[in-house]
């Protein structure tokens, strides 16, 4: 039998390795020169005059760029209902109300239809998520921001490289923030960056990641206010740096992967199949719905089955309102009836840069021969 085939796999080379190990024997390992380099070489990347600064995880990143935003007690913000929790436990770690908006069964991004309803006086902000890499609807987005006066906190953890009419992600909009956890586009083993337009407001986030401390001309530090721990170290920023070198072609492989997908999926009436999108598509995950009542098993019964047969499958992901926590506050998971079904239905398949096109027919070849 061929090797087992994981949903997910970072790509890292021997020469990364190599790179890491000279950071490891230059004796400055934590934040250092190449944090400055990785900073330098994402703005470059991105473009735009944007500032970029990294942190230990996007989560991090959300939680303080929402804090930068103003967001804080008493405050509501936008959410998909469909999107991994950190997306609303950061709203919630702020003080500020998640309010969730559904999704789109197709493109598992926010119904823009539904965002201008769910704005009260008491919104200050909206958090789109670029789901599984493809770009929600920017003009419409940004035209209900500026109609409302909203801030935008953008999740684009699955969306670095991902471009929205031929403009990178990050490269326009507020505040766009990144993910580098091993599971996503590229990896510095944890990790995130924030792309901001005002390079006032990208100081704020070196203060924030680094216990609010700010050095006076002489060199002397001061702190501003009770800033958190979140600076990357040099030996993850080298494993950014040689990742975002590869980043284009790992995207341009997960496109084609796609394309296999469908290729191989288009009539097979047992999987629902995501909207397709354009070649701005980064696809993070290629992600299938599929009815398990109607196939007579249980989605970890499913996963079971297929892992048996050599092929691994994640869950991305049960809907936020969904979850004990959520519940518990009194959100009801039906309220976002797209999300409910989505969370209840959703597999990602394997998809990762080293994969081969026969990879994706194995897939194919199992998901046939287990469903009707
Ligand atoms: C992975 C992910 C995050 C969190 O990223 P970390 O870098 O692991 O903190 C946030 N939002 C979404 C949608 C994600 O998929």
């Amino acid at each position: 039998m061929s090797a087992f085939l994981p949903f997910t796999r970072p790509s890292i080379d021997e020469a990364s390795i190599a790179a890491v190990a000279d950071v490891f024997r230059s004796g400055q390992i934590a934040s250092g020169p190449k944090v400055q380099a990785f900073e330098a070489a994402l703005a470059a990347y991105i473009g735009s005059g944007r500032h970029l600064r990294v942190m230990t995880s996007a989560t991090a990143g959300l939680e303080m760029a929402l804090e930068v935003a103003g967001v804080g007690e008493g405050d509501e913000v936008i959410v998909p209902a469909m999107s991994f929790a950190a997306s609303a436990n950061v709203i919630a770690r702020v003080g500020a109300k998640p309010v969730f908006v559904d999704i789109d069964l197709y493109t598992r991004n926010l119904n823009m239809d539904l965002v201008r309803p769910a704005i009260t006086s008491r919104t200050r902000a909206i958090m789109p998520v670029h789901f599984a890499g493809l770009p929600v609807d920017m003009d419409a987005l940004y035209d209900i921001a500026s109609q409302h006066g909203l801030r935008v906190v953008e999740d684009a953890a699955h969306a670095i490289g991902s471009r929205y009419q031929g403009k990178l992600i990050g490269s326009f909009g507020d505040l766009v923030v990144f993910s580098f956890h091993p599971n996503k586009n590229m990896t510095s083993i944890e990790g995130g960056a924030i792309a901001a337009a005002d390079p006032r407001e990208a100081q704020l986030f070196e203060q924030y990641r680094f216990h609010g401390i700010q050095r006076n001309p002489e060199g002397e530090i001061d702190v501003m206010f009770p800033g958190a721990k979140s600076n990357l170290t040099d030996v993850a920023a080298q494993v950014g740096l040689d990742q975002l070198r590869r980043l284009d072609g790992f995207n341009a492989r997960r496109l084609e992967l796609a394309g296999r997908y469908f290729e191989a999926l288009e009539g097979f009436s047992s999987v629902v199949l995501p909207a397709r999108g354009d070649a701005g598509h980064s696809w993070h995950m290629f992600q299938v719905l599929i009815d398990f009542p109607k196939q007579g098993m249980t989605r970890p019964e499913f996963q079971k089955r297929l892992a048996e047969r050599g092929i691994g499958i994640g869950v991305h992901y049960p809907s936020i309102p969904s979850l004990r926590y959520y519940r518990d506050q009194g959100y009801d998971p039906q309220a976002t009836p797209v999300a409910a079904r989505v969370g209840r239905e959703t597999v990602t398949l394997p998809l990762f840069p080293a994969m081969t096109d026969d990879d994706v027919l194995r897939v194919y070849r199992e998901l046939r021969d287990l469903l009707h």
